[in-house]
């Protein structure tokens, strides 16, 4: 089945009280975990791409390329939308014309006027494409490639502002932080996920840092209004810790344990069993 935006799969799971992941990709083998693991679960699936990693990747017509190929190649039949995550306007731009299904435009760090602006003009140009676009109020602590924001929460009056301009989600800030929690974490704050979530009623909301946050919280989130739950950092931190057993366990110094295929396929399994956590822990498997 072709990218399909996240507007259909979104909608179904704000009705359903469930939540899509959202898992970032880095290179081959983790598209091809995502999407394995999508497929064996029959849950939708949205393939998220910061613009370092999009960098990384040899830029975003090769991810569209990877992306397209992966899902002729490995017969994924479950609704798989590719987007642009914290995407500047010009990098949502360049996404757009790429063949990204679905882009974020992260206008949380301009005044609040500037972001109407300027995710206005974004909305348009997604509508007449048949794109679903991301918007963001508050900005979400912690490190997204160099930029570190203070994990404020959102107000929720300009949540409702931004919503109103037709987004198909809204990403708040609700004391979430990206990366690995700090000890002394203060945790989501419920009471302004349930004030946005009364003034933008049935816009799927989007929970960004989904590392570490207790299972509790997750579900509890879910109930008032999330909809789509961004994961990166820990599949990173499973893909590296699965990756240093090997080598520690020196596997690579026996027989042909170089080979990259080899080498990699811990780390590739580890990725594929946190998605599959993922998805169990919100919701999504058999909802595709
Ligand atoms: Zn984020």
């Amino acid at each position: 089945m072709p990218l399909v935006n996240a507007k259909e799969m979104l909608t179904k799971a704000k009705a359903g009280h469930y939540a899509v992941g959202q898992f970032n990709i880095n290179n081959l083998e983790w598209t091809k975990a995502i999407l394995l693991t999508a497929q064996e679960l029959n849950s939708p699936v949205i393939l998220g791409v910061s613009e370092g990693a999009g960098k990384y990747m040899c830029g975003y017509t090769t991810i569209v390329g990877m992306v397209n190929g992966m899902l002729n190649e490995l017969n994924i039949t479950v609704p798989v939308a590719l987007h642009l995550d914290h995407g500047s306007y010009d990098g949502a731009k360049a996404c757009i014309a790429a063949g990204f299904s679905s882009v974020m435009f992260d206008g949380s760090h301009y005044a609040i006027e500037e972001n109407i602006a300027k995710t206005k003009e974004l909305v348009a140009i997604c509508e007449e494409k048949g794109l679903s676009i991301e918007a963001e109020v508050g900005s979400i602590g912690g490190e997204e490639d160099g930029v570190v924001g203070a994990g404020e929460c959102a107000d929720p009056d300009e949540c409702k502002m931004i919503a109103d301009l037709g987004v198909t989600m809204l990403a708040a800030g609700i004391g979430n932080i990206h990366g690995k929690y700090p000890e002394n974490w203060a945790g989501l704050s419920f009471e302004t996920l349930e004030a946005i979530s009364a003034k933008t009623g049935d816009m799927p909301l989007v929970l960004h840092g989904g590392t570490g946050i207790p299972e509790d919280m997750i579900k509890k989130a879910i109930d008032l209004g999330v909809s789509k739950i961004n994961v990166n950092t820990e599949c990173q931190l499973a893909f590296a810790a699965a990756t240093r057993e090997y080598v520690e366990a020196g596997k690579d110094l026996q027989g042909k344990g170089f080979d990259p295929r080899k080498l990699l396929a811990p780390g590739f399994e580890a990725i594929k069993a946190t998605v599959k956590e993922k998805m169990e822990l919100f919701g999504s498997v058999n909802k595709a």
